[in-house]
């Protein structure tokens, strides 16, 4: 069997959990669980929380039935909202948390006829210009949404745009921008995303709503006291099954992007870019093998990479290789190759998950 694999580590998660939970001051916490948990497992990491999580955020409603239909019984938020009017009766159905963040959605809302009672995320443009209502559309919507039988009390929710900046007066503004638009308005508040948690501590809500942070990865530019208690959720790994020796001047795989400077011993590792790995990773990317630092060397293949074996003579056929895990961290892998912590996880495909931790 190919030896590539990703484990899944759910007590590094609930770790993970509890530091969001802790940041947020205690307050209700919802799981950001959207593109398959940030490519760790949607079901797996869901499973994981439950009973933790207050709820858990995906991006459509094909995500919130994958985990209804694996057991997962949490409320589940769709943090886009519907797309299109005619989920409504699914949402219902299957007792599903959304957000509304265009006026079209309060109508269609609005004109659902329903016995069921809805729970709707009325969500604010704070600043970011992405999804959300004007201040003024948002008063109106929660003056018209409120008044009617079939609507639960909403949360008032908006989303950071530069929480991850650490210099930006921009989050403070939008903090500012949602406390005045939801001056005297009723409901629970949600602000939160793991950068906020993480960086802006005086930024609170009732929901706090973390997502990268949970799967271990640093959303911020530096490292703090609590980006360090961070555990990685994901090890990426994999085996070296081929080894050969080179001389001097002597390239290694396509492109000739790597040549030889000394003897080199290269190691054929059984993971590529269709696992997730940057294909364009350059030479000198750390790697693991058998627990001690090498390089990558030679350009990332669909199926495979190369690494230096020079300095490792004990390594070779059957060796073990972590891409990414404890070490090297996926948010220090990440910006090496010139891609976020956040795209590196949702990147893996094809490599077998085996889930560590209970
Ligand atoms: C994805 C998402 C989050 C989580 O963001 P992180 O930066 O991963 O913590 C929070 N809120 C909304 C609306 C999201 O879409």
């Amino acid at each position: 069997m190919r030896p590539a694999r990703a484990l899944i580590d759910l007590d590094a998660l609930r770790s993970n959990f509890q530091l969001a939970r802790e940041l947020g001051g205690g307050r209700k916490t919802l799981a950001a669980v959207k593109a398959d948990a940030y490519g760790h497992g949607a079901v797996a990491c869901a499973r994981a929380l439950q009973g933790q999580a207050d709820a858990f955020g995906v991006a459509c409603i094909e995500e919130a039935l994958e985990l209804r239909s694996a057991g997962i019984t949490a409320p589940i938020l769709l943090l886009e909202g519907f797309f299109e009017a005619d989920e409504l009766p699914l949402i219902v159905q299957h007792d599903l948390w959304f957000a509304v963040a265009a006026p079209w959605q309060v109508d269609a809302v609005a004109a659902f006829q329903t016995t069921a009672t809805l729970q709707v995320w009325l969500k604010l443009d704070s600043g970011m210009h992405r999804l959300g209502l004007s201040p003024a559309d948002f008063r109106a919507a929660h003056a018209r949404l409120s008044a009617l039988p079939q609507i639960a009390p909403m949360v008032l929710m908006s989303h950071m745009a530069r929480a991850d900046e650490l210099d930006s007066a921009r989050t403070g503004e939008q903090a500012a921008a949602f406390a005045a638009a939801i001056d005297g308005l009723a409901g629970e508040t949600s602000l939160c995303n793991s950068p906020a948690l993480l960086g802006w501590p005086d930024v609170r809500s009732d929901w706090v709503r973390p997502g990268l942070m949970l799967y271990g990865a640093n959303p911020l530019p530096v490292q703090t006291a609590q980006t360090l208690r961070l555990r990685p959720v994901m090890t990426m790994q994999s085996k070296i099954f081929a080894v050969r020796q080179i001389e001097v001047g002597e390239p290694v795989g396509y492109g000739a992007r790597f040549v030889a400077q000394r003897p080199t011993r290269v190691g054929v590792v059984a993971l590529g870019y269709a696992d997730g790995y940057p294909q364009f990773a350059p030479n000198g990317t750390p790697v693991l093998i058998d627990g001690q630092a090498a390089t990558l060397i030679g350009r990332v293949s669909m199926d495979m990479l190369t690494v230096d074996l020079t300095d490792l003579p004990q390594a070779g056929i059957g060796s073990t290789v972590t891409l990414w895990g404890e070490s090297p961290r996926l948010d220090v892998l990440a910006p090496l190759c010139g891609v976020s912590a956040y795209q590196l996880p949702c990147a893996v495909k094809r490599v077998p998950h085996e889930l560590v931790g209970g």
